[in-house]
């Protein structure tokens, strides 16, 4: 039987995988130690869960262990890499390159950094939510200390080229962080590929739990400096201090294992979804996709629907299907999406845009519904 409502809105958060559950559960009760005690073995087990989950985290992107640092999420990763960065060379006039279309994350950090004297360059996106690499060769500086573009947008799934970007930010010898948080564990990544010297990721993207996350910070070729945001008892190499969230962290660990076990299956299982999704939608007049069709995650399909009478597509879709919209829907007069007006769309044709999050639990019989709810919905509000 079909459960109401559906969830299509995996690229918010996504349920824990029962596995994660129980890779997580010891480390409350029995194995409750503090990974920092060093005397007695309730720290020593803490400590080789978090040993552990430090390969499993490390593994799914080809990285050291000792390359990964955790954090209670991607937003303080991201935090720590970039006001870390501009710190570490010794802040005042540095100058970062970002983009238009980053997480809030990215973007309100590097405000914070504009009123601390730093310069800031936030790259266009074309149509397609695509930056263009001359753009980025043209913007660096001889003080340029970062280059920071997302690896996949959470609006629109777009994967910006970040291989290209890494082959730049190196001949610049710039460093270049990454936020990947949605694309890890969904597409393959490895950061010695075309080197990343910084790569941020979440738990709770990736069917682990709320409050976890890690930033992977280059050791070697060369070594990626960052000052700590975080002072306190030394934790993660000085990086991060703070008692370790050890059953957290055990859980991003599995989380990590699954994907990589998961990924080629389960990427192609959502993708037919998805396209079925979408192709059906599609077939509706006046729907468009936003983002590049090829360099896309094979999760996601943000779809513009236009000439909608009534005033909200998303409240009548969000009573039986759980969505998002391309807008910031926590004000009364809601904000068309930064992400799809970077992009060109109209402010009236972003109010009515969808983003579908398809994951690890949805079934073709959730899209099946979908499609026909959808179409109903759309259809009756062009009246
Ligand atoms: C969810 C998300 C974040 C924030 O992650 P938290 O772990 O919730 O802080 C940052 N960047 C992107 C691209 C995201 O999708």
């Amino acid at each position: 039987m079909l459960k109401l409502p559906v969830y299509l809105d995996n690229n918010a958060t996504t349920p824990v995988d029962p596995e994660v559950l129980d890779a997580m559960m010891p480390y409350f009760t029995r194995h409750f130690g503090n990974a920092a005690s060093r005397n007695h073995a309730f720290g020593w087990t803490a400590e080789e869960a978090v040993q552990q989950a430090r390969e499993q985290v490390a593994a799914l992107l080809g990285a050291g262990a000792d390359e990964i640092i955790f954090t209670s999420g991607a937003t303080e990763a991201v935090n720590l890499a970039i006001k870390g960065t501009y710190e570490i060379h010794g802040g005042g006039d540095q100058h970062i390159i970002t983009c238009v279309t980053e997480h809030k994350a990215v973007l309100d950090t590097c405000k914070h950094l504009e009123k601390s004297g730093a310069s800031v360059t936030y790259l266009p996106v074309n149509k397609d939510g695509l930056i263009n690499t001359n753009d980025l060769e043209a913007a660096i500086q001889r003080n340029t200390v970062l280059i920071a573009v997302m690896y996949a947008n959470n609006e629109t799934g777009v994967i910006q080229p970040v291989a290209e970007i890494a082959d730049i930010a190196r001949q610049h010898g710039i460093v270049f962080f990454s936020d990947a948080t949605q694309a890890v564990g969904k597409i393959p990544i490895r950061v010695n590929e075309h080197p990343l010297g910084m790569l941020c990721l979440s738990a709770h993207k990736i069917y682990g739990p709320k409050g976890a996350g890690a930033l992977y910070v280059r050791r070697k070729n060369p070594r990626v400096r960052l000052t700590a945001q975080i002072d306190g008892g030394g934790h993660e190499k000085g990086m991060r201090s703070g008692t370790l969230n050890v059953a957290g962290i055990a859980a991003l660990g599995k989380a990590c294992t699954l994907c990589a076990s998961k990924m080629t299956n389960e990427g192609s299982r959502i993708k037919k979804l998805r396209d079925k999704l979408e192709n059906a939608l599609l077939a509706i007049q006046d729907v468009t996709i936003n983002g590049d069709r090829v360099h896309r995650l094979p999760n996601v399909s943000n779809l513009s629907f236009a000439n909608i009478k009534g005033n909200s597509l998303l409240t009548a879709i969000s009573k039986t299907i759980a969505v998002s919209s391309g807008s910031a829907c926590t004000s009364a007069n809601p904000e068309p999406s930064h992400v799809l007006s970077a992009m060109g769309v109209e402010a009236d044709l972003a109010k009515n845009s969808i983003r579908f999050g398809l994951g690890r639990f949805t079934t073709e019989e959730e899209i099946t519904y979908a499609i026909q709810k959808v179409s109903e919905i759309v259809t009756e509000m062009k009246g």
